[in-house]
């Protein structure tokens, strides 16, 4: 692939930063074909960007608020949108490829699953950390309920008015319950697991300089010559 899972609280930021990471590697792709290294063959990477909005998965997946706790476990919803990101993953898989995984993925045996996935290709898999004061992201949250609501009032008022008219779609929130259990069951990575290693991480604060530090350290770990599957 290369695969880079990213992992993060609820609307922590993680798709900001996903979309960052595109752009970079984008332009380093770029630049390693325009430097000569694969000058004549096809271009030596693919970029994917897989994530719940790609795949039109809802955040309601993730509420267990109506489930009985005994059977929390086999959450069906959430068991069915980890398999169409697992297969929308693993179609793409393959050490040309470089797949960013845009999504909380918070669960540690689920990022193990995809770490197995990534080695039985050969390529290797990182994990990229956003990092974030959970009453910042809750606030993140609180506004896009808040804005979405007041969209979906102006819409019953405005009934004939066109699509381009209403404006464009909000991203979703999630329900107040889901988001504090979602941070509840959050499952920090830990580097000195294999399959959270190398573990990179970036805050909400870290402005252009440490990001770009960041992913070029991230850089040479997929595509470097100390890159291991
Ligand atoms: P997530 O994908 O985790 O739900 P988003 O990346 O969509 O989060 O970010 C949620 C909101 O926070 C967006 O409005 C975005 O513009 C803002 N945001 C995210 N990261 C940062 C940051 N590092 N600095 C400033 N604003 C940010
Ligand atoms: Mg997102």
């Amino acid at each position: 692939m290369p695969l880079i899972i990213i992992s993060g609280l609820p609307t922590s930021g993680k798709s900001t930063r996903a979309r960052q990471l595109e752009a970079y590697l984008r332009a380093r792709i770029e630049g390693s074909e325009a430097s000569g290294t694969s000058a004549s063959g096809p271009p030596k990477y693919r970029l994917h960007v897989v994530s719940d909005d790609s795949l039109a998965i809802s955040r309601a997946v993730y509420d267990l608020s109506s489930v009985p706790a005994h059977a929390r476990s086999a959450n069906a919803s959430e068991k069915d949108a980890r398999a169409a990101i697992y297969g929308s993953v693993k179609r793409v898989l393959s050490d040309r490829d470089i797949v960013i995984l845009d999504g909380m993925n918070y669960i540690k045996g689920w990022r193990y699953q995809l770490h197995c996935e990534a080695k039985a290709v050969r390529t290797p898999s990182v994990v990229l950390q956003i990092g974030c004061d959970p009453e910042k992201a809750k606030g993140v949250n609180e506004e896009r309920l808040r804005r979405r609501a007041e969209q979906e009032g102006a819409t019953d008022e405005d009934e004939q008015k066109g699509p381009a008219e209403k404006g464009e779609a909000l991203p979703e929130g999630y329900a107040p319950a889901n988001w504090e259990n979602l941070v509840f069951r959050y499952e920090e990575p830990n580097p000195m697991t294999r399959w959270d290693s190398p573990l990179f991480a970036l805050v909400w604060d870290d402005g252009e300089e440490r990001t770009k530090q960041v992913f070029d350290q991230l850089w040479d770990a997929i595509a470097g010559k100390g890159a291991k599957s």
